[in-house]
C-alpha cells in the first residue's frame, strides 16, 4: 500500500523494519499514563527523534516526528585538529542543546536517539571510524551517546540513512527498489530491494563508491584501483583537476556523471534495479549536466530487459536529507528492538 503525502510529510508512512512504506495508520496517538515507557512502544505522533549527523566535514543535531517532519536543527563544522574526546565534546554540545531546544521550545522530550554517520561503521555505529575524520579511529560513539542522553540510540551509514530517508519522504517514496547514493567528498549508497534496506554481513552494503569503473584508474582509498570514488569523489576531482569540485570545467561535470552512470548501470543489472536516487554536494552542484550524463551512461550499459529505462534523479529532501534519515535510523531501530523484546 502507498499513500500520497501532503507536501510537508504530514501522511507520509514511516520507516519500520527496512519496510518502505508503511501506511500512516501504524502511527497512532498513545498519550495515556498508563503508556509503557518509552521505546519500549511503538512510536506515537506525539514523539520526537533526536537524529544526528556525522558526516566528513561537520556535525548535525535535530529532531524529526514520525512522520518526517524535520522540525529543528543545528550544525557545527568539524574541527580536525582535535582530540577524539574534545570532538565527541562538539557532538554532544549539539545534543544537549537539541534536548534542550526539544523541551523548552517544543514541549516535546526525545524518546530514541538515530544517527546517521560516514563509514567506516560498525553495526549499529558501535564503532566508528569516519574516513576524513581522522581522529575517530573504532570511536565507541553509540556507548557515548547512550551514556550522554540516557537514551536508546541506534545508527547506521549516512547513505543508508538517507535512502530511508528518500524512500520514506523522497524521491523514491512508495517505491520497493531503488539506489540511493551520495557523491559528496566521498562516494557512498544504499539499496532497498522489496521494500528492505540491505545490511550485509556487517552492515557495509551499499558501497557503490568501490565499483570498479575504470580498471587502470587511480589508486583507492581502499587499496584497490579504477573505484568509483577514486575517479567522481569530491577528492579526487580535487586531486585531478587541482581545483575544488565547486569549480569544475564542463568536462569534469560531465565526466563524472558519466562514471556514476556507469557504476549504476552495473548495481541495476545485478539488483533487477530501475531508478537511482543521487544526492550529495557534488552531484547536486553539477545539476543538469551531471545529470544528463549519468542517464546517457546509464542508458548506454543498462540493457538487459528488466533494466532498461532505468532512470537517475536528484535527491528531492535537498540538506533536510541527512537528519530525516537519521531520524529514520532511529525509528527503525526502534521498531526493531520492540520485535526483538517479543
Ligand atoms: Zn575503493
Amino acid at each position: 500500500m502507498t499513500t500520497t503525502p501532503e507536501p510537508d510529510g504530514a501522511d507520509a508512512p514511516t520507516p519500520g523494519d527496512g519496510d518502505l512504506p508503511r501506511p500512516a495508520g501504524a502511527v497512532s496517538p498513545v498519550d495515556d499514563a498508563t503508556s509503557p515507557a518509552p521505546a519500549e512502544r511503538p512510536p506515537t505522533l506525539g514523539d520526537v527523534i533526536l537524529a544526528l549527523d556525522v558526516s566528513g566535514t561537520k556535525f548535525a543535531a535535530g529532531l524529526v516526528t514520525p512522520r518526517g517532519e524535520l522540525i529543528d536543527r543545528i550544525t557545527r563544522p568539524i574541527d580536525h585538529g582535535l582530540t577524539a574526546n574534545d570532538l565527541f565534546g562538539h557532538l554532544a554540545g549539539l545534543a544537549d542543546a537539541m534536548l534542550v531546544r526539544a523541551a523548552d521550545h517544543h514541549h516535546l522530550g526525545p524518546v530514541v536517539v538515530g544517527v546517521g554517520a560516514a563509514g567506516l561503521l560498525g553495526p549499529n555505529a558501535e564503532a566508528v571510524s569516519p574516513l576524513n575524520v581522522p581522529a575517530w579511529r573504532e570511536f565507541p560513539l553509540r556507548a557515548r551517546l547512550s551514556e550522554l542522553t540516557g537514551l536508546p540510540v541506534f545508527g547506521d551509514l549516512d547513505a543508508k540513512a538517507l535512502a530511508l530517508a528518500e524512500g520514506w519522504l523522497g524521491a523514491a517514496q512508495g517505491r520497493q527498489n531503488f539506489l540511493a547514493m551520495v557523491v559528496s567528498t566521498g562516494v557512498s549508497g544504499g539499496v532497498v530491494l522489496n521494500g528492505q534496506l540491505l545490511d550485509g554481513a556487517t552492515g557495509n552494503a551499499g558501497h557503490i563508491g568501490h565499483i570498479i569503473v575504470e580498471p587502470t584508474g587511480r589508486r583507492c582509498s581502499c587499496g584497490s584501483r579504477g573505484c568509483l570514488e577514486a575517479e567522481a569523489s569530491g577528492r579526487a576531482i580535487e586531486i585531478i583537476t587541482g581545483r575544488p569540485p565547486s569549480e569544475p570545467s564542463y568536462e569534469i561535470m560531465q565526466r563524472t556523471g558519466d562514471l556514476v552512470g556507469r557504476a549504476v548501470a552495473s548495481v541495476c543489472n545485478l539488483l533487477d534495479l530501475d531508478l537511482a536516487v543521487v544526492g550529495g554536494a557534488v552531484a547536486l552542484g553539477f545539476g543538469a549536466t551531471f545529470f544528463n550524463s549519468a542517464q546517457a551512461a546509464l542508458d548506454q550499459h543498462s540493457r538487459l530487459e528488466f533494466s532498461r529505462g532505468a532512470r537517475i534523479t536528484p535527491a528531492r529532501l535537498g540538506d533536510r536529507g541527512p537528519l530525516i534519515g537519521a531520524g529514520a535510523v532511529g525509528l527503525r531501530g526502534w521498531r526493531r528492538s520492540l520485535r526483538a523484546a517479543r
